[in-house]
């Protein structure tokens, strides 16, 4: 069962004092905190920062990397390489249910006629499944990604699950993540040289053009702009049309 959440620091107080410092917020979540909380990674784009940061901290800290049994090849040899340099003990790969996949997608061709069903069949219902016995996770969002992300905490709690969820990268701008990138000399996903900026599962990722929003490339030509595993104010977001 989840701890109740009620006992610890104000969110306020957490928001003011980890505005700013990545760092000192991931120290709070798996120390201070006394929580059970994971880490939740794409091994994307940007993912090695926040792993980076995580690792200099605890080793051993649950890494859930969501397998839709859709990604590209390269995300899953990317996740050995940073794994194997950052020393991570605990990435667990979690797939989609079999009997689901059966009874709902056995083309695998949902995502064509009805992603949002596709992304609830292959990330939010075995994310759910996966964070049983965890109080909370870390995730990579950022303020200057699209839509309600302009308005993310660091801290925020997840009514539905009564869980906290901690965005320590919040006010990291795409150059605070470049720096950091560069300043560790931090392996990268082998899709960006190929102009991918975020990248998620094969079928829905593209790569996006010079300017254009780093998640353009995300279920280009739909309104669908998140997976569902963030839902905001009860809603997952979609693109203005
Ligand atoms: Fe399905 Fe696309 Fe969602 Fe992946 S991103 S789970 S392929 S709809």
């Amino acid at each position: 069962m989840p701890r109740d959440l009620t006992m610890s620091p104000d969110l306020d107080v957490l928001n003011h004092r980890y505005r700013d410092n990545p760092l000192g917020a991931l120290q709070y979540a798996l120390g201070e905190s006394g929580l059970r909380i994971a880490l939740v990674s794409s091994f994307g784009a940007d993912s090695a920062v926040l792993l980076h940061m995580a690792a200099q901290i605890d080793r051993d800290v649950p890494v859930l990397l969501l397998d839709t049994l859709l990604l590209f090849p390269e995300t899953l040899a990317y996740q050995q390489e940073l794994g194997t340099h950052l020393g991570l003990g605990d990435i667990r790969r979690v797939r989609p249910d079999q009997a689901d996949m059966q009874t709902r997608d056995p083309a695998s061709e949902l995502h064509r006629s009805d992603p949002d069903a596709c992304c609830a069949l292959r990330k939010t219902r075995p994310l759910a499944r996966a964070l049983v016995g965890f109080d909370g996770w870390i995730n990579g969002r950022k303020r200057f990604q699209t839509g309600q992300r302009t308005r993310l905490d660091v801290f925020e709690h997840d009514p539905d699950s009564d869980r906290l969820k901690i965005n320590p990268l919040a006010g990291f701008s795409a150059a605070d993540i470049s720096d950091y990138l560069d300043r560790f000399d931090l392996p990268r996903h082998p899709l960006v040289a190929r102009g991918y900026r975020s990248i998620g599962c094969a079928p829905c990722t593209s790569p996006v053009a010079a300017g254009e929003d780093p998640r353009a490339g995300r279920w280009r030509g739909r309104e669908k702009a998140e997976c569902g595993i963030h839902i905001m104010d009860g809603q997952v977001f979609r693109r203005a049309s």
